[in-house]
Parts: structure tokens; sequence; C-alpha cells
């Protein structure tokens, strides 16, 4: 009944779902590591290809998405989806180099103030950026890096710590990074009151939204964020290694003057081709692009974004809530003896992802794993202990969450 009414439900027809040998769809709730691939992909990419037959060079300027501005095709659905306005995002490059990228601009550490603040189990790769950068400046991470960590015998970091953290430590705070959603727990962020209090101490606030972007309603330029930083192979559906998102409040818009690693695609398109010595950036994010960008990776996020842009956020996070309180509920009702929930229970403080835990150790939360992918179920597993398991609001279904939590409980 639930996927009868699901205003919804139309948009899981516009995506390929992978079927065993015997045609069999398996159930897909991966789309927090990398989403479906929309079945419109493949004529955005053919369109690039014909143009590059046909056109060749002029490819660049003919086309009806020519290459020389394909990235702004891109710019205003890009914006809707992290609440920002057009001058404060662009697409470009991969999350972790857009993340090296924003701290170089926004990561000047002085004497008095030189540390970032980061979650100790952060992704590994915000780890190792951001340790590089501390040493890139000649400064030791021993130091210079001011780590937050849950509880003991807690799994979620509670925001009143995180503040409190913020507000004792803040003066010698230069950066605070953190996620959207953190991507082993699950948990959300509240992003407007860590961004508050950090500019109360006079720190620079940037998030990593990989597994915020597309999952989460977000209000970047409200929440006066000063940049955020996304991949796009997650819940935005753009395939493998897709073009990532950057996104850098309007306030900074027009400091040319920030350092930044420039190269000519940032450089003011009005006069780029005019091969001027002199760097002038441009205005905004786009002021951030290094090299001309990569449309055969672009085309696919391109096609991601028209099927966002005609779901709309806010019905897909409604839809998104149900859908996972679905799961919660029944998974509280059929495996609550075996299994525990670490992601947080309330809605404001997840996206649609659920990570699992089990209770009895004896039963190793791999070999749960392996019975669920001989199951036809495709949901992942992250050591040391957790199962992520992520309903997708634009093409997973009400009737997928019961029978995965049905064949969970028959394996448990
Ligand atoms: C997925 C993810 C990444 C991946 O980084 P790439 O540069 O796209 O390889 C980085 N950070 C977080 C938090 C992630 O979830």
């Amino acid at each position: 009944m639930l996927d009868e009414i699901d205003p919804l439900s139309l948009y899981r027809n516009r995506f390929h779902v992978p079927e065993n040998t015997d045609n069999q769809e398996y159930i897909y709730l991966c789309g927090n590591s990398l989403g479906l691939q929309p079945k419109s992909v493949r004529s955005f990419i053919d369109e690039v290809l014909a143009s590059w037959e046909k056109n060749a060079v002029e490819g660049h300027f003919s086309g009806s998405h020519p290459w020389f501005a394909y990235h702004e095709f891109l710019t205003e659905k890009l914006a809707q989806i992290v609440g920002a306005l057009p001058i404060e995002v662009v697409a470009m490059n991969s999350l972790t180099i857009n993340l090296h990228l924003m701290m170089v601009s926004f990561y000047r550490p002085t004497s008095n103030r030189y540390k970032i603040l980061i979650e100790q189990q952060a992704f590994p790769s915000d780890q190792y950026a951001v340790k590089s950068q501390i040493k890139f400046h000649g400064l030791d991470p021993q130091n210079a890096l001011v780590e937050a960590y849950p509880r003991e015998n807690e799994s979620i970091l509670r925001t009143e710590d995180l503040l409190e953290l913020i507000d004792r430590d803040g003066d010698e705070i230069a950066l605070i990074l953190l996620p959207g959603v953190q991507y082993y727990t699950g948990q959300a962020f509240d992003l407007a009151k860590i961004t508050l209090a950090g500019h109360k101490k006079g720190c620079i606030v940037g998030f990593d939204l990989a597994h915020a972007a597309g999952n989460l309603l977000l209000e970047l330029h409200d929440w006066n964020v000063d940049f955020a930083v996304w991949c796009s192979y997650k819940y935005l559906n753009a395939g493998p290694g897709a073009v990532a998102g950057c996104f850098v409040h309007e306030r900074h818009s027009r400091e040319h003057d920030l350092p930044r690693f420039a190269g000519w695609w940032g450089h003011n398109k009005n006069t780029r081709f005019k091969m001027p010595q002199q760097f002038s950036s441009m205005e905004g994010a786009e002021g951030w692009q290094v090299s001309n960008p990569p449309i055969f990776a672009m085309a696919p996020l391109l096609a991601s974004l028209e099927i966002f842009s005609n779901a709309k956020m806010d019905v897909l996070r409604k839809k998104s809530t149900k859908l996972t309180g679905f799961l919660d509920y029944l998974l509280r009702e059929q495996c609550d003896d075996q299994i525990s929930i670490i992601t947080p229970s309330r809605i404001e403080e997840r996206g649609s992802q659920l990570s699992l835990t089990l209770r009895k150790q004896q039963n190793p939360g791999k070999y749960v794993q392996d019975k669920l992918t001989d199951a036809g179920i495709v949901c992942d597993w992250r050591e040391p202990n957790v199962i992520r398991v992520s309903p997708v609001p634009l093409y997973n279904t009400f009737s997928e969450v019961f029978k995965f939590v049905n064949i969970l409980h028959s394996i448990l």
C-alpha cells in the first residue's frame, strides 16, 4: 500500500536495477556507496560522443551543450541540492581534490590559531588530507589536530560535546571540518549549530557532504557555511568517480586575494582565451576550477541532476524519512534481540542509512553479510562490525525494505 501511494514510485523505472543470472532484481540497498545508473545517462554520453565526432574542436562552442559552458548547465540544479546560490557552487574534480583546494584557501594557520578540528573516526581520506595539509604548513599533526570522539561506550558524537569542545578550544582552531552524515554510523550532524558555534570563536567551518548531498535537506547558504565538498557517485547517482561538487559561500566569492592553487579554468572566462599572463580569478566557486573539465564524466551528472530537479529534494527527503523509518520499525520489531542500530533514531539526526551491529559476538557480522549477498541483497559491510543499509527514495520501495528485514530475520 505504501508503494502504491508513493508519489515517487515512477522514478524507480528511470534507473537500471541490477539483476542476477535468472533476471531477478537484486534488492539494492547500497546507494550510499554507489548510486544506480539513470537510464538517461547513455544518451547524455552519446550526445558528447556525437558532438566530438561531428564538430571536433568546434564542440566547445556548438551543439546543445557546448563544452566550454558544460559545467554551467549543472550549476542551478547543483545549487538546489545543497541549498546554495548558483555563484556558490561548481562541479569539478573529485571530492578529496576539492577538499585540498579548499584547505589551500581556507586553512591559513597562524602562530595562535593553527589547529584543525576533525572527528577521530573521520573517513580515512579526510584524515589523510587534513594531516598532509598540516604538514604542508610545516606543522605537526600531533598538536595541530583536535579530534572529537564519542563518549565511552557510545558510538554517536553528541552535539553538546562538540559545541563544548569548540567553545573550549575554538581560539586555537583555524578550521572545523566535519561530515554532513558520518559514513560509518549514519549520524547526521547539526551543521547550522556547528557553523554558528565555530564562527562565534572565529573559526572557518567546512563540511564534507559525501553522504549528505542528495540525501539530506541542506541550506548551506543560510547556515553561513564557509565551504563544502561532496562526491556525486553516492546518493547523486552520477557513476563511479563522478565529477564532485564544491561550495564556497558568497561572502568569499570576491576575495580574489585568497591564496589558491590556480589554473586557467578559474581565470575570468571573458579573458580566458586572450591568454593573459596575469591570473584573475572568476567570482564565486568557479574561481577555484583548475583545468578544463572532463565532459564525459560530467554528462552522467547532468543526467542525474535532471532527475533530482524533477523529483525535488523536499519530496525525496519526505519519502526517505518514511522509508528509513519503516526499516527502523521493522528491524526493532523483528530483529531487536539480535541487532542493534547505532544510527540515531531521531530523524533530524540521520539520513537514509542505518548502520547495524550484531549483539551476539559468536555470530560474526561478515557471515550474516555473506548470507545476505547469497539471498540477493546488496548492502555493505564496514570493518570492524557494521552492516550499512541504505534505502534510497528515488529507486527503493517499501516492499524491498519489508523483504530485506524478513530475509535478515531468517538468516539471524
Ligand atoms: C566517499 C567519501 C570520500 C571519497 O573521496 P573521493 O575523493 O571521492 O575518492 C571522502 N570522504 C568521505 C567522508 C566519503 O564518504
